[in-house]
């Protein structure tokens, strides 16, 4: 099987971190629906000052929302300088092992993704189904 990353150039523009914090200037791209699965929106909306005002009221806005933002690179703990890439995602399809499905389902951040520019559709499979806090929690513990 060919290897997705190689078939994916770096594009020049920074990549977005799908898996971000709430906070003013963060793209909402995802809610969290009852089933706990990812209802992806068909748009990115910047989220402002009081709507991360609003969330905080209720449970961790990033166990109920999905957010990204640039990704920080060597800014940021899951960054692999020896690869230059980010090693969140490889550990995260270990854990999940979910296999990748026929059908990408349409997410709106999919060409700026920097997972998906490094897994591809393994990537997403895993994707519908984490919380940010929980996913980070499970493989700190790892
Ligand atoms: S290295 Fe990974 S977890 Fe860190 S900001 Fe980039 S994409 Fe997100
Ligand atoms: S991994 Fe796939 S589904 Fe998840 S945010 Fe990136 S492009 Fe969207």
């Amino acid at each position: 099987m060919k290897n997705q990353k190689d078939s994916r150039t770096e594009a020049p523009q920074n990549l977005l971190c799908p898996s971000y914090v709430c906070k003013p200037g963060a793209q909402l791209y995802g809610v969290v629906n009852a089933g706990g699965f990812i209802d992806y929106l068909k748009a990115t909306i910047e989220i402002d000052e009081s709507f991360v005002e609003e969330a905080y009221k209720g449970r961790d806005p990033e166990k109920r929302f999905r957010f990204a933002g640039n990704c920080a690179k060597s800014g940021c703990s899951h960054w692999s300088k020896g690869e230059h890439e980010c090693g969140l995602i490889g550990r995260v399809i270990e854990m999940m092992d979910k296999p990748e499905e026929a059908e990408l389902r349409p997410c709106p951040i999919r060409y700026q993704c920097r997972w998906f520019r490094q897994r591809g559709g393994l990537a997403c499979a895993q994707c519908n189904e984490m919380i940010r806090n929980l996913e980070t929690a499970a493989l700190e513990a790892a």
